[in-house]
């Protein structure tokens, strides 16, 4: 029915609308000449940006990535335009370049999204008409080899399903096997996506990309006349300061609950990082939240974010609950494994956490407790991490100050104290590396 198909039509424009709406104020408009660093947490974005003039006067030249031993498979392929060796210095070795396509108007807009915690990126073009990106108009350099469309671990996902089903105890190092593993290490993304959206309302047209990644990196992006050019680049390479907040559970996971079924874990923990993110905002420290939102995610992802980034600290919330009603105080727990580190462990990590956290908040120190081995994100994390159980809820003393908003800002305080001060330790540290070296 066409009136049928026009309401939801407009049900899915004013989705997609809003949605376009929350963005807007979180992304980097790209400019002409110009790049632009974009570290954006979805929703609540944290940003460090720099400026680096790019001539647009300055001549193209033909990319030589072909006359490489590594790349002869791509021999005969090339970038769009070739790429000069202005934008070949800020490129890097690992890249992804989108060919623009031929119509765009000089109004159109590039925006680049960071899903850290998804391993994902999303890259939007608004223009004021229909703009058409191919997937074969998607390339990538990853570890000296070339990648032009779909991911061929995307493409190759059924046979590699068909082969192992079919070929039980077959010899391992059949050519076929050894290729396809060959290939899913060596692309940087895992599944590419290309969607078209229009906004009647607002007159324009979206193209979204979106690239699922083999890990989390931090990104450069730019543009020359023919392509768009997204930099991969080790986070530590451009952060002086790097950390993870974790807020547990969140979406699908409530945690743990007040006795009468009221209060849910996730929301405290959730509040008490939102508590938190206002004092760090203020902070020149790159700061990745697992989530800002209720939202569900894996243990996975929120350790897998903490070792991607190479956090300098990993910090994760949550609270605890006993059958006991007497039970009550704050813990920390952490990764014992570590203990052989020279530099700040999980331990000092979490040490510096009990402390201030108490000192802030005033409830009963109950001290500090290994547990890499039943405690998947702390077992996992490579980074010094400290999970900070605030105070329990099944207990009435101390479920009254976390539901409270002014207990949630001490935690706050406490925790952004403990930041402070394990960076403090870690700068006198790096401070004493270098006098060794001497
Ligand atoms: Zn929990």
């Amino acid at each position: 029915m066409p009136e049928d198909r026009i309401l939801k039509r407009a049900a899915a424009y004013s989705v997609l609308l809003m949605a376009c709406v929350l963005l807007i104020p979180f992304v980097l408009k790209l400019e002409k000449g110009k790049v632009t660093y974009a570290g954006i947490f979805p929703m609540l974005p944290t940003t460090i940006s720099t400026m680096l003039p790019i001539s647009e006067k300055e001549s193209i030249k033909p990319l030589s990535y072909q006359e490489d031993p590594n790349c002869e498979q791509n021999a005969k392929q090339q970038i769009p335009g070739g790429i000069s060796e202005d934008i070949k210095e800020r490129l890097g070795n690992n890249f992804i370049v989108v060919e623009k396509p031929s119509h765009l108007s000089n109004s159109a807009m590039a925006e680049l999204i960071d899903e850290s915690v998804d391993r994902r990126i999303r890259f939007i073009i608004t223009d004021s008409f229909e703009t058409k990106i191919e997937e074969n108009q998607i390339y990538r350099m990853y570890q000296g080899n070339y990648f032009k469309g779909k991911p061929e671990s995307e493409i190759h996902t059924k046979d590699t399903t068909s082969n192992q089903a079919s070929t039980t105890g077959s010899n391992e190092n059949s050519p076929d096997k050894e290729e396809l593993e060959n290939i899913t290490v060596t692309d940087c993304i895992k599944s590419l996506q290309v969607n078209s959206y229009a906004y009647p309302e607002n007159e324009c047209f979206k193209t979204e990309i979106t690239l699922e990644l083999n890990k989390t990196y931090a990104y450069l992006f730019f543009e020359d006349d023919y392509n768009y050019y997204i930099s991969l680049v080790r986070p530590k390479d451009i952060y002086d300061k790097i950390i993870v907040v974790d807020a547990g559970h969140g979406g699908y996971d409530s945690g743990t609950y007040s006795r009468d079924f009221v209060y849910h874990e996730k929301d405290m923990n959730l509040s008490m990082v939102l508590e938190l993110k206002e004092l760090l905002d203020k902070e020149n420290i790159k700061v990745y939240y697992t989530r800002t939102t209720d939202r569900g995610l894996t243990l996975n992802q929120r350790v897998n974010l903490a070792n991607d980034v190479e956090a300098d600290l990993f910090l994760s919330f949550h609270c605890n609950a006993n059958d006991e009603r007497g039970v009550h105080g704050t813990e920390v727990l952490y990764n014992e494994k570590q203990n052989d580190w020279t530099r700040m462990n999980s331990k000092d990590f979490a040490a510096i956490c009990l402390k201030e956290v108490v000192k802030e908040i005033g409830l009963e120190d109950r001290g500090l407790v290994p547990r890499s081995k039943d405690v998947y994100i702390v077992g996992e994390a490579n980074v010094p991490v400290a999970l900070v159980e605030v105070a329990f809820m099944s207990n009435q003393g101390d479920l009254n100050f976390l539901t409270s908003k002014e207990g949630k800002q001490k935690v706050a305080k406490g925790a952004y104290d403990a930041i402070l001060s394990a960076y403090k330790k870690l700068g006198q540290e790096d401070k004493g590396q270098m006098a060794v070296m001497r």
